[in-house]
C-alpha cells in the first residue's frame, strides 16, 4: 500500500493550505439543514458567528458530541465535518451534537488563537474569551454525552495520533481508530508527543486536572459533560485532503463502536 508523504512545509507553525471560514461554515449550514439537522446559535458577534447543530431527539439511546475548529490554523477538522455531513450516515438512534467551528476569528488570520490572541483550548477552567463563555453556556444546557469527539490538527506530527480519556468499562475504540486511519494516513511512531508518552499513536493522559491550571476543551468535556472523550490529531503537514480523510476515517470507526457498544 502507498502511503502519502509528509509535505515538509511547516516550519514552527503551520504553513500549509487555508480556507475560507465563512464559505465553509455556509457549506456546513446548507448541508446540515438539507440533512434535517436544526441549528441552534451559541454566539452572534459579527463575524465571530458560532452555531451548533442536533440531530435526533432526547429519548435515543446515545448521545454523541463532536467539535471542532478551535484552532485557526487547523482547517481539515471544520473540512471533515462537512463531509461527514455531506456523506449523512449518522446511526439514526444516536442523538447528536455538532459544533463545526469554535474559533470563526482565528481562522480568518489563520492563527492558533482567536483574533484577541487567546488560545481558546487552553481557556475551560476559568473561561475568559466570549467563545468559550457562550460555549459553556450551550453545555450547561445539555444532557450529558455517551463519547465526545474534538477534532484537531498538529503541525509537528509525524502521522495521525489521538488522545483518549476514558472512565467507561466499555472496551477501548482507540486501536479500531487507529487499525481504521492507517489505510490513509501514517500513524505518529513517536513514543513521544507533546511532552506526553504514546504507543501507535494512541495517548492516554494522566487524568489529574487539579494539577493543570489551564484546561482544553476535551478536559472540561471530561470533567463535567462526558466519561468517554477522544481527541483526533491530524498531522498537518500533509495535503488537506488526506487529513481530511483521516479525521473522516477516526470518526466513522469511533461511531461504529459506538453503535457495537
Ligand atoms: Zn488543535
Amino acid at each position: 500500500m502507498h502511503l502519502p508523504q509528509s509535505l515538509r512545509l511547516n516550519r514552527g507553525s503551520y504553513l500549509g493550505e487555508t480556507i475560507d471560514i465563512t464559505r465553509v461554515l455556509a457549506q456546513i449550514d446548507h448541508t446540515a439543514s438539507r440533512h434535517g439537522w436544526t441549528r441552534r446559535p451559541i454566539l452572534e458577534h459579527p463575524p465571530t458567528t458560532i452555531s451548533a447543530f442536533r440531530r435526533g431527539h432526547g429519548n435515543t439511546q446515545k448521545r454523541i458530541y463532536l467539535s471542532a475548529g478551535i484552532h485557526g490554523d487547523e482547517p481539515a477538522g471544520p473540512l471533515a465535518v462537512l463531509e461527514l455531513l455531506a456523506q449523512n450516515t449518522w446511526p439514526s438512534e444516536i442523538e447528536f451534537w455538532l459544533i463545526p467551528c469554535l474559533n470563526p476569528s482565528g481562522f480568518a488570520a489563520n492563527t492558533r488563537a482567536n483574533s484577541a490572541g487567546r488560545d481558546l483550548n487552553r481557556d475551560y477552567r476559568q473561561p475568559t474569551s466570549p467563545e468559550v463563555q457562550a460555549h459553556i453556556e450551550l453545555l450547561e444546557s445539555l444532557p450529558d454525552f455517551d463519547l465526545t469527539i474534538c477534532l484537531h490538527e498538529d503541525w509537528e506530527a509525524k502521522g495521525f495520533y489521538l488522545y483518549e480519556l476514558d472512565a467507561t468499562d466499555s472496551s477501548s475504540a482507540a486501536e479500531a481508530i487507529i487499525e481504521a486511519v492507517t489505510t490513509v494516513c501514517p500513524i505518529d511512531p513517536s513514543t513521544k508527543i507533546d511532552g506526553r508518552r504514546a504507543s501507535d499513536g494512541i495517548i492516554r493522559p494522566e487524568i489529574d486536572p487539579a494539577t493543570r491550571a489551564e484546561w482544553p476543551e476535551a478536559f472540561y468535556l471530561f470533567q463535567h459533560k462526558s466519561r468517554l472523550s477522544y481527541t483526533l490529531e491530524a498531522p498537518s503537514d500533509f495535503a488537506l485532503s488526506v487529513r481530511v480523510q483521516a479525521l473522516v476515517a477516526a470518526v466513522r470507526a469511533l461511531l461504529d463502536s459506538a453503535v457495537r457498544d
